[in-house]
């Protein structure tokens, strides 16, 4: 049964309150679309809080309610399901560094997740709320990219899918609408010959944010031959992306064969980097060209991760 409690909640310390009209805990995901159709503007969804909290209490926006996703076991799920996985958006940073499922067919995800903040932050942030903030500095979307994910969108009339390239649309701005959830990312599962390499740049070990992160992940035919490449990168740019020239460039081609240095050029002329106090635009370049090499150069000599 849906718990509902209004203006006044005991168990959420740090919310006093008075300060919105409903608070809501759907048990099951119809409950909560439901619950959108009928108020999803005055709604805000909360997963593990650990963006929307910091921002709440900041005081960068008002929300009159919230949608606690936490009750709803099905989005807490991982499952292998054929030739995919199925992550539920409610499944933690921790639950994706220690399952042997995700750490075996998607090794960038798990090491992505182990580099997000802290403990505390991994044990509450969940995959669905990285997603749906939408930083183009966001530890798992590199990776979600490079693997082609596609994330399930549902509302009270619809399931929809969509891949994940198409739903980030600048900074923190993604399609997702106020009468819309995630409710899981589908992955394919990768194919043999598959090998990938990710690599986060931040100003300090814990709590920091990405400088410039990368996931590239390349599928080698018996020929060693390239079959696909996908270099993917974060905080370079207003959304996580996908440089496509790198594709262009080595799809059919043997590692040996290719000068990495070339490669990393392309990736630095194809990113467009802020400046801020995490870097300058010359520096992040500078950064993507070198990380892009390493990256290509561990994987030349058959090294993963
Ligand atoms: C100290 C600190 C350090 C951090 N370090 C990192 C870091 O190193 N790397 C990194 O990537 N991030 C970092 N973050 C950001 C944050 O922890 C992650 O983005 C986290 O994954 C957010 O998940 P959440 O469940 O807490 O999302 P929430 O804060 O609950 O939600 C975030 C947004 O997503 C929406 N949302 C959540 N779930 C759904 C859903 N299923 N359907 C629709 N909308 C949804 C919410 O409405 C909200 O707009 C850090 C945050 C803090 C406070």
């Amino acid at each position: 049964m849906m718990k509902e409690y209004i203006g006044n909640v005991k168990n959420r310390p740090g919310i006093s309150g008075k300060d919105f009209k409903g608070y809501f805990v759907p048990e099951t995901i119809k409950e909560a679309v439901e619950l959108l159709a009928d108020k999803g503007d005055e709604l805000e969804i909360l997963a593990g809080g650990t963006d929307l909290l910091v921002d709440y209490y900041e005081h960068l926006y008002e929300v009159s309610g919230w949608l606690d996703l936490r009750d709803i076991s099905q989005l807490q799920e991982i499952k292998v399901k054929e030739d995919r996985m199925e992550i539920g958006a409610m499944v933690t940073h921790s639950q994706l560094v220690n399952s042997f499922k995700v750490k075996d067919h998607f090794p960038l995800i798990s090491q992505a997740a182990e580099e997000v903040g802290s403990p505390q932050i991994r044990s509450r942030g969940t995959i669905g709320g990285n997603i749906v903030t939408g930083s183009p500095a966001g530890d798992l979307l590199p990776p979600l990219l490079a693997y082609q994910a596609e994330l399930e969108l549902v509302d009270k009339e619809s399931k929809k899918r969509i891949a994940i390239e198409d739903f980030f649309i600048g900074p923190k701005e993604t399609v997702i609408q106020s009468d819309q959830m995630l409710s899981k990312i589908i992955i394919t599962l990768p194919q043999p010959g598959t090998l990938g390499s990710w690599i986060k740049i931040g100003k300090r070990k814990a709590l920091a944010i990405s400088t410039i992160s990368l996931a590239l992940v390349v599928r080698l035919d018996q020929q060693e031959q390239i079959q696909d490449i996908r270099a993917c990168l974060g905080a370079v740019a207003p959304t996580p992306l996908e440089i496509e020239e790198v594709r262009d460039k080595m799809l059919g081609r043997k590692l040996s064969e290719i000068d990495f240095t070339e490669i990393g050029l392309l990736v630095a002329e194809n990113i467009s980097p802020i400046d801020d106090i995490r870097g300058t635009r010359e520096y992040r370049k500078d950064i993507a060209k070198n990380l892009v090499i390493t990256a290509l150069k561990k994987l030349a000599s058959g090294g993963e991760g």
